[in-house]
Protein backbone atom coordinates (compact mmCIF):
# COMPACT_ATOMS: atom_id res chain seq x y z
CA UNK A 1 0.00 0.00 0.00
CA UNK A 2 1.46 3.69 -0.92
CA UNK A 3 0.98 6.14 1.12
CA UNK A 4 -0.50 9.33 0.02
CA UNK A 5 2.35 11.31 -0.41
CA UNK A 6 4.28 8.75 -2.23
CA UNK A 7 1.58 8.64 -4.92
CA UNK A 8 2.41 10.70 -8.14
CA UNK A 9 0.16 14.27 -8.60
CA UNK A 10 -2.15 12.97 -11.24
CA UNK A 11 -3.06 9.33 -9.30
CA UNK A 12 -3.58 11.97 -5.90
CA UNK A 13 -6.21 13.65 -7.93
CA UNK A 14 -7.78 10.62 -9.56
CA UNK A 15 -7.59 8.31 -6.70
CA UNK A 16 -8.06 10.58 -4.27
CA UNK A 17 -10.55 13.55 -5.33
CA UNK A 18 -12.59 11.47 -7.40
CA UNK A 19 -10.93 13.24 -10.50
CA UNK A 20 -10.98 12.00 -14.38
CA UNK A 21 -8.08 11.93 -16.29
CA UNK A 22 -8.59 13.38 -19.87
CA UNK A 23 -9.49 10.99 -22.52
CA UNK A 24 -7.25 9.14 -24.96
CA UNK A 25 -4.37 10.33 -22.52
CA UNK A 26 -3.96 7.14 -20.44
CA UNK A 27 -1.83 4.16 -20.37
CA UNK A 28 -3.65 1.57 -21.04
CA UNK A 29 -6.40 3.02 -23.09
CA UNK A 30 -4.90 0.55 -25.79
CA UNK A 31 -3.31 -2.26 -24.37
CA UNK A 32 -3.86 -5.74 -25.62
CA UNK A 33 -1.77 -7.19 -23.67
CA UNK A 34 -2.59 -9.97 -21.96
CA UNK A 35 -2.44 -10.00 -18.07
CA UNK A 36 -3.74 -8.42 -14.48
CA UNK A 37 -4.64 -4.83 -13.99
CA UNK A 38 -3.78 -3.46 -9.80
CA UNK A 39 -4.31 -1.08 -8.70
CA UNK A 40 -2.14 1.65 -8.58
CA UNK A 41 -2.23 2.37 -4.82
CA UNK A 42 -2.53 -0.75 -2.67
CA UNK A 43 -1.46 -4.09 -5.63
CA UNK A 44 -5.45 -5.39 -5.45
CA UNK A 45 -6.30 -7.29 -8.30
CA UNK A 46 -9.22 -5.36 -10.20
CA UNK A 47 -8.89 -6.18 -13.94
CA UNK A 48 -7.92 -8.68 -16.48
CA UNK A 49 -7.31 -8.36 -20.01
CA UNK A 50 -9.50 -11.03 -20.31
CA UNK A 51 -12.42 -8.81 -20.06
CA UNK A 52 -11.05 -5.29 -21.50
CA UNK A 53 -12.74 -4.43 -24.79
CA UNK A 54 -12.42 -1.25 -27.06
CA UNK A 55 -15.47 0.76 -26.04
CA UNK A 56 -13.97 4.26 -27.94
CA UNK A 57 -14.60 5.94 -25.25
CA UNK A 58 -10.80 6.63 -24.80
CA UNK A 59 -10.81 5.22 -21.46
CA UNK A 60 -9.85 1.86 -20.39
CA UNK A 61 -13.15 -0.35 -20.26
CA UNK A 62 -14.19 -3.58 -18.73
CA UNK A 63 -17.30 -5.56 -18.74
CA UNK A 64 -16.16 -7.28 -15.47
CA UNK A 65 -14.16 -6.96 -12.31
CA UNK A 66 -11.58 -9.97 -11.83
CA UNK A 67 -13.81 -10.45 -7.92
CA UNK A 68 -16.64 -8.22 -7.52
CA UNK A 69 -15.31 -9.03 -3.81
CA UNK A 70 -12.35 -6.62 -4.55
CA UNK A 71 -14.68 -3.20 -5.56
CA UNK A 72 -17.30 -1.10 -3.90
CA UNK A 73 -20.27 -0.19 -6.35
CA UNK A 74 -21.61 3.83 -5.11
CA UNK A 75 -23.86 5.86 -6.27
CA UNK A 76 -22.34 8.82 -7.70
CA UNK A 77 -24.73 12.26 -8.46
CA UNK A 78 -21.93 14.67 -8.43
CA UNK A 79 -22.02 16.84 -11.72
CA UNK A 80 -25.99 16.24 -11.76
CA UNK A 81 -25.62 13.12 -13.16
CA UNK A 82 -26.50 9.52 -11.21
CA UNK A 83 -23.94 6.83 -12.06
CA UNK A 84 -21.92 4.66 -10.65
CA UNK A 85 -18.76 5.14 -9.02
CA UNK A 86 -16.03 2.42 -8.90
CA UNK A 87 -14.01 2.19 -5.73
CA UNK A 88 -11.12 -0.37 -4.40
CA UNK A 89 -12.37 -1.95 -1.67
CA UNK A 90 -9.11 -2.67 0.03
CA UNK A 91 -7.82 1.01 -0.37
CA UNK A 92 -10.66 3.50 -1.20
CA UNK A 93 -9.32 4.69 -4.20
CA UNK A 94 -11.73 5.91 -7.10
CA UNK A 95 -11.73 4.25 -9.80
CA UNK A 96 -13.91 5.14 -12.23
CA UNK A 97 -17.52 4.39 -13.21
CA UNK A 98 -19.69 1.58 -13.97
CA UNK A 99 -21.82 2.01 -17.25
CA UNK A 100 -25.03 0.06 -18.61
CA UNK A 101 -24.03 0.03 -22.14
CA UNK A 102 -21.68 -2.87 -22.36
CA UNK A 103 -21.38 -5.37 -25.04
CA UNK A 104 -24.78 -7.01 -24.32
CA UNK A 105 -22.66 -10.34 -25.21
CA UNK A 106 -20.92 -10.09 -21.92
CA UNK A 107 -23.50 -8.75 -19.61
CA UNK A 108 -23.87 -5.46 -20.75
CA UNK A 109 -21.52 -3.32 -17.93
CA UNK A 110 -18.72 -1.17 -18.97
CA UNK A 111 -16.33 -0.48 -16.14
CA UNK A 112 -14.75 2.79 -17.50
CA UNK A 113 -11.34 3.18 -15.33
CA UNK A 114 -9.19 5.66 -15.34
CA UNK A 115 -5.47 4.58 -16.15
CA UNK A 116 -3.13 6.14 -13.76
CA UNK A 117 -5.35 4.21 -10.80
CA UNK A 118 -4.12 0.88 -12.72
CA UNK A 119 -0.71 -1.29 -12.65
CA UNK A 120 -0.56 -3.46 -15.40
CA UNK A 121 1.44 -6.89 -14.69
CA UNK A 122 2.00 -8.81 -18.15
CA UNK A 123 1.14 -12.49 -17.89
ZN1 LIG B 1 -6.56 -0.14 -3.97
Amino acid sequence: MKKDEELSPELRRVAREGGTEMPFTGTYVNNHENGTYKCAVCGAELFSSDTKFDSGTGWPSFTDPVNLEHVELKQDTSLGMARTEVVCKTCGAHLGHVFDDGPAEAGGKRYCINSVCLDFKKK
